[in-house]
């Protein structure tokens, strides 16, 4: 069997350390989910493990023929679920309609893009454990007030609970890729909703950090009625506000009032 080629575009860096793979494979908890999708199973060092699983329906996506070819033979028993696919293209609930979890080493070109994906089926996806570049994870993670607080990192935790896990050296990718790796793992809240409406929600938060650098009065203005008040919220840049501040935020445009800024940050 001829081990893939690794394709720079399909940001294929294949992890080839078994002790780390077990270790990621085993940071799956199981809770609320029987249901397991990787993504972008490459050569399969992660799903070598997770094969194993019998008490768990398994799918895997992966966009690289030359990988699927390579998994099929390694492993004849999955070949029926692997989904030759663009993860990016492809609707999560035509794959798993029950609560499931995802794990992969991402393609870092498009880890964002998948985040975002995750968070349309937000409502199933009860568990993440993944492998990103260690910037991307530093941003998700970072709490109101820092310079890497941004869109993923409100989305994010609005709806999961998020632990960095721990760091991935370089040199135990071929081939190694110029950063630092970080696994991280994100749990559903138990918040099924946020009381506001949600699409607004997610346009809020869009819109304020497109314009960071302005106060939400000028960078809302768009969404906003003339009636806001002078003070308070209207006045503070994106970064200062917290995820309740945001819900707090959607509501008060959606009823075209005005509010006070509700948590601190
Ligand atoms: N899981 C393997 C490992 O840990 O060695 C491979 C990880 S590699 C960083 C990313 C994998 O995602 C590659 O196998 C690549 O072909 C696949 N991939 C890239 N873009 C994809 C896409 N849009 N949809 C599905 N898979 C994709």
């Amino acid at each position: 069997m001829n081990a893939v080629t690794p394709k720079r575009a399909l940001g294929q860096h294949f992890l080839s350390d078994k002790n780390i793979a077990r270790k990621i494979v085993g940071t799956l908890t199981f809770q609320d989910y029987q249901a397991v999708l990787e993504i972008g199973p490459g050569m399969g060092i992660l799903t070598e493990f997770l094969a194993s699983m019998s008490d768990c329906e398994i799918r895997y996506i992966e966009i690289d023929r030359s990988a699927i070819e390579y998994l099929s033979n390694k492993f004849p028993g999955i070949q029926h679920k692997i989904i030759a696919g663009d993860i990016l293209k492809t609707k999560l609930t035509d794959i798993f309609t029950i609560p499931f979890a995802i794990i992969g080493n991402l393609p870092y070109n498009i880890s964002s893009q998948i985040f975002f994906k995750i968070l349309e089926c937000r409502h199933i996806v009860r568990e993440v454990v993944c492998m990103i570049q260690k910037e991307v994870a530093t941003r998700i993670i970072s709490p109101p007030g820092s310079r890497e607080y941004g869109i993923l990192s409100v989305l994010l935790q609005a709806y999961y609970h998020i632990e960095h896990l721990f760091n991935v050296n370089p040199g135990v990718f071929i081939p190694p890729p110029g950063v630092v790796s970080s696994v991280i793992r994100l749990k559903r809240n138990e918040h099924e909703t946020l009381g506001c409406d949600e699409s607004l929600f997610f346009r809020v938060v869009k819109t304020a950090f497109n314009q960071r650098r302005k106060i939400l009065k000028n960078s809302l203005k768009t969404m906003i009625n003339n009636n806001i008040s002078t003070e308070d919220i209207w006045h503070y840049r994106p970064e200062q506000l917290g995820v309740r501040d945001f819900i707090g935020l959607t509501s008060l445009i959606g009823n075209s009032g005005h509010m006070q800024k509700i948590s601190n940050c």
